[in-house]
């Protein structure tokens, strides 16, 4: 198979879902990162400009409002919808820089949180009125805590909009376990962190009709890294609902268009099978944070006699500590952590060498 070539730039429409379906038949997946801030996403882009391939970069709720700045205002989620809005002009303008493709994209939004993407959309629609484009490819709404029926319907109500501006819509069924960014499923009940393949022939019977929609399935997978042997893991699932979906409804293989989310602390085998089943984008954090975190706490515990005062060192009570200090040598040992982690995984999604950018 012939690698897909991709011009730089935000993947929207038609071309977001050429490049899934070719992620389906080339059996890769790609990272999707959660970002807070420009240091973040240019870690993130470096990474993609490493590994010649296209990046998902994706704020949350949260990681927009950070973006923002946490003291602003967030009553009526303002400082989030701001803050996303500003972090999807940063990365479009250096997306172009980078000479990079990126899927630009909104995290786990719950029903209560819906007037967030709600703004965001406003500002891509007006985005789309000036350029032609949206400001986003995709968001994301997580309504798995709803009854089925009504996720779908406030899903199919979001599509309509969405695909009017040449939009994606991640939705969610069944639920991840685990714990992020205030998304506490730590104590749901078993069964449903299982998906069942009725539910996602439900899904794709209420959005195929609509615009492009892509599935997060729960098969064990969980939001954050435990010790193994909690839940287990059981990419079958996503197999068995392709499966379901075909026969039901004469389609081509792997109709359906998954999502993994909590892929920090999986086995690269685990990876490998889920992605065979069709899953194209990988949803990573907690161990870029840890690839983040880890170099600056190296740096501090190795250079500590530098940074007690702004002068005065063991090379003498009066050294200068000004270039020990300066953020732009340590926050950048962070942003290289953070690249190198997503660079592996790349590979373990299966996607170097896949793209010609
Ligand atoms: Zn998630």
């Amino acid at each position: 198979m012939n690698a897909l070539k991709l011009p730089p730039g935000i993947v929207t429409g038609n071309a977001l879902r050429d490049l899934y379906a070719y992620c389906k038949s080339a059996q890769c997946a790609l990272p999707a990162v959660n970002v807070i801030g420009s240091h973040t996403a240019n870690a993130a882009l470096a990474a993609a400009k490493q590994a010649k391939s296209p990046i998902i970069i994706q704020y949350s709720h949260g990681g927009a409002q950070f973006n923002a700045g946490k003291s602003l205002d967030n009553a009526q989620h303002q400082a989030s919808i701001a803050g996303a809005i500003a972090g999807a002009h940063h990365v479009r303008t250096l997306a172009l820089a980078y000479g990079v493709p990126v899927i630009l994209h909104t995290d786990h939004c719950a029903k209560k949180l819906l007037p967030w993407v709600d703004g965001v959309i406003a500002a891509g629609e007006a985005h789309f009125k000036q350029t032609g484009a949206p400001l986003f490819s995709s968001h994301m709404l997580d309504l798995s805590e709803e009854p089925l029926a009504q996720n779908l319907e406030i899903s199919k109500q979001y599509l309509t909009r969405m695909a009017k501006i040449d939009m994606t819509l991640e939705i969610e069924l069944g639920v991840t376990g685990g714990e992020e960014d205030g998304v506490d499923n730590a104590g749901v009940d078993n069964s449903k962190l299982y998906t069942q393949p009725e539910d996602v022939l439900a899904a794709y019977d209420a959005l195929h009709p609509v615009g492009s929609f892509i599935v997060a399935a729960s098969f064990g997978n969980t939001h954050g890294v435990y010790a193994p042997g909690n839940v287990k893991l059981t990419p079958k699932i996503l197999a068995n609902s392709q499966t379901r979906v075909k026969a039901d409804r004469k389609t081509d293989d792997k109709p359906v268009t998954f999502v993994f989310h909590g892929g920090s602390g999986s086995s690269p085998d685990e990876i490998r099978e889920a992605v065979s089943y069709g899953v194209v984008k990988m949803n990573i954090d907690t161990d870029t944070q840890w690839a983040f975190l880890h170099p600056i706490k190296t740096y501090m515990d190795e250079k500590s006699d530098y940074l007690k005062s702004q002068l005065g060192n063991p090379e003498g009570p009066e050294k200068p500590n000004k270039k020990h200090i300066d953020p732009r040598g340590w926050m950048y040992l962070g942003e290289k952590g953070m690249t190198a982690r997503l660079v592996q995984a790349f590979q373990d999604l299966g996607a170097t060498g896949k793209f010609e950018i």
